[in-house]
């Protein structure tokens, strides 16, 4: 392996499911659900597969996708892309990102980025030759808040672009409109580019709600926003994500995009078309229940003796093991399969400083019956 991407040599959801499957152990580590999506969705896969949509799609995405995503921005959003030329299909939000990454960023730039960050933003800025500037995230009463004077002395001339991700994954913690209005602030006053990872956009909880960065003053010609129907109908293994944002940003994103996959799963595109236009009430009830489960997973927690931060949404909790006796998160990961069947990921895997190596995530996007019995099992660790 390239010395660049030696420190990612496998990512931790590699190495926790592996150890989640050898003891089989309820796997709350790697976020995914283990219920299906919308059913008229499902059916529309199958139909287009049977109605001969096996070969390659169009580069940008199927058209029919493209105008579903940007009518669901202008419907949540009030916010207007061209589905011609402001939206462009990807291999989910994760190629999203590494397409904004390397289309835009020159080697030796900076990018700016929240720590905790998720793994992919830290080995694609390595892909693309550039260098990752961190601003952490503050603990603030039981949940976190942005280190607003690090961004100011993050964000300079070096600065090429500011990846920013909320709802954010591993921490549950939402941008106020107040942190976003600084961030816009310093992106135009040092005239770099805003790439937004809303993946979790529609899991919010209590009467919070999404505002996407691209929707703040000045910021529309500045922001490619990104985001994906893996959490937003249960379809991780669809790998169907994508961008908006104005044209030239979303060319140059395409420009490294067609050469990463050239296009996204074919079958799968109309049915994610279907999904944006006729399923926003599955979409809200999804994150009703979601946001009942994070209540029982983290009473469990609590129950069970860890120190719990609050979450605003996502699928993730953050723990603390040491009220029993665990220092080291990610020994104590390593070790919890094993212990007790249950797998969860070290915080520490999503940060360069050793401020957060002895959190963990807990994953609360299973069925009930699955997050009983991992509650049982973790009763036992007390
Ligand atoms: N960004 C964040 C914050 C995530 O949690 C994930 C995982 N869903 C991704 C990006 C990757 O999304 P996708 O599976 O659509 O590539
Ligand atoms: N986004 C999910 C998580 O944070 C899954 C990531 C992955 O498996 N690469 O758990």
């Amino acid at each position: 392996l390239v010395r660049r991407m030696q420190p990612f040599a496998s990512t931790i959801f590699a190495e926790i499911s592996a150890l989640a499957t050898t003891h089989g152990a309820i796997n709350l580590g790697q976020g995914f659900p283990d219920t299906d999506g919308p059913p008229a969705m499902l059916a529309a896969a199958q139909q287009a597969i049977a109605d001969g949509h096996n070969q390659y799609p169009p580069g940008p995405g199927v058209p029919e996708l493209r105008h579903a995503i940007s009518e669901q921005q202008s419907r949540d959003y009030g916010l207007d892309y061209d589905p011609d030329t402001q939206v462009l299909v990807t291999v989910g939000a994760t190629e999203a990102i590494a397409g904004a990454v390397l289309g835009l960023v020159e080697p030796g730039r900076e990018v700016v980025m929240i720590e905790p960050y998720y793994d992919s933003y830290a080995a694609t800025v390595a892909l693309a030759g550039a260098i990752r500037r961190t601003v952490p995230l503050v603990p603030d009463g039981d949940g976190f808040r942005l280190d607003l004077d690090a961004l100011r002395a993050a964000i300079g001339p070096d600065t090429a672009a500011v990846l920013i991700n909320t709802p954010h994954n591993p921490t549950g913690t939402v941008l106020t409109d107040d942190e976003l209005s600084e961030i816009a602030r310093l992106c135009i006053a040092n005239d770099v580019i805003a790439i937004t990872d809303e993946v979790y956009e529609h899991l919010i909880f209590g009467d919070l709600a999404h505002h996407p960065l691209a929707g703040f003053d000045g910021m529309a010609e500045r922001t490619l926003r990104i985001s994906s129907a893996a959490k937003t109908f249960n379809v991780t293994g669809w790998k169907i994500g994508w961008i908006s944002g104005p044209a030239d940003l979303v060319a140059a994103a395409r420009g490294a995009k067609q050469y990463l996959s050239f296009v996204a799963g074919g079958p799968f595109q109309p049915a994610v078309a279907l999904a944006l236009r006729t399923e926003a009430e599955w979409v809200a009830a999804n994150a009703r229940e979601l946001e009942r489960k994070q209540t029982d997973l983290s009473a469990t927690l609590r129950d069970a003796g860890f120190g719990v931060h609050r979450t605003d949404g996502t699928y993730f909790v953050l723990a603390d093991p040491r009220p029993l006796g665990y220092h080291d998160g990610l020994a104590f990961c390593r070790s919890l399969p094993e212990q007790i069947g249950v797998a969860a990921v070290p915080v520490g895997a999503f940060t360069v400083s050793n401020d957060w190596d002895h959190l963990v995530r807990f994953a609360f996007c299973k069925e009930d019956a699955v997050l009983a019995e991992a509650a049982r099992r973790l009763r036992t660790l007390g």
